[in-house]
This record gives C-alpha cells, sequence and structure tokens, in this order.
C-alpha cells in the first residue's frame, strides 16, 4: 500500500522517532504546529480515521492514549497541558489517511477554530 506513515512506521522512509512498540509508533511532526508536535500512529494501517473505530479494533485505542500520556508526561509537557488531535476526514484537513493523534504542546496553543 502507497502509504506515507506505513513507510514511516516501517523505517523506510525517515523520521524523528520518539517511540515505538509493537502496536504503535510515535514521532515528531515534519511541520511543528506548536513547540513540540508529535504524532502517535498504529503501526497496522486497519484504519484510515477515527471513523473507523469500531468494536473489533477500539481496544488499540486505549494503548494509543496511554502512550499519549507516557510520552507526554516524559517530554515535560503535562504541568502545563497539552492538546490531542484527530482530523477526520476533508472537512478538518486530513491530509494522511493512516489513523494518527497530534499531541500538542509546549507553550500556550490557543483557542480551537
Ligand atoms: P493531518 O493533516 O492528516 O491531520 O496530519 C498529517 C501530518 O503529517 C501533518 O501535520 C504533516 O505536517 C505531517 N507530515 C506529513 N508528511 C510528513 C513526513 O514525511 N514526516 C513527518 N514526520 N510528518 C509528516
Ligand atoms: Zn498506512
Amino acid at each position: 500500500m502507497d502509504c506515507l506513515f506505513c513507510k514511516i512506521a516501517a523505517g523506510e522512509i525517515p523520521s524523528k522517532k520518539i517511540y515505538e512498540d509493537e502496536i504503535v509508533y510515535a514521532f515528531y511532526d515534519i511541520q511543528p504546529a506548536a513547540p513540540t508536535h508529535f504524532l502517535v500512529i498504529p503501526k497496522a494501517h486497519t484504519m484510515e480515521n477515527c471513523a473507523q473505530i469500531n468494536e473489533e479494533n477500539a481496544q488499540i485505542m486505549g494503548h494509543i492514549f496511554q502512550v499519549i500520556a507516557r510520552l507526554a508526561r516524559q517530554l515535560g509537557l503535562e504541568e502545563n497541558g497539552y492538546r490531542v488531535v484527530t482530523n477526520c476526514g476533508e472537512d478538518a484537513g486530513q491530509t494522511v489517511r493512516h489513523l494518527h493523534f497530534h499531541v500538542l504542546g509546549g507553550g500556550p496553543l490557543g483557542k480551537m477554530a
């Protein structure tokens, strides 16, 4: 499958990796929208976006959010807070059709659009 994030998770395209395990891969966004901006993705391309979360695949969400909480803590974002965003489809501006969660922090983020 010709998917950018599948290639990043497989190490075929270089990225600034923060963490990986058998289920998820976390790396810094190439175009940061905040002082700290990283992405957490499931390695398996089973969901294009959060609209495809269902009974069968929902378990992975708990793992993703545990990883987000741990990495945010390790990167010093916990004290002042951070934002977790997932763009779902065209109106949200989703550009990569492989489920991913943006984690933004490291300074005031302003209001949501
Ligand atoms: P979306 O707009 O789909 O929610 O988010 C896609 C994100 O992937 C964007 O924030 C964009 O900057 C990031 N991105 C696109 N191409 C690359 C890349 O090659 N490497 C990394 N690290 N991030 C990328
Ligand atoms: Zn993919």
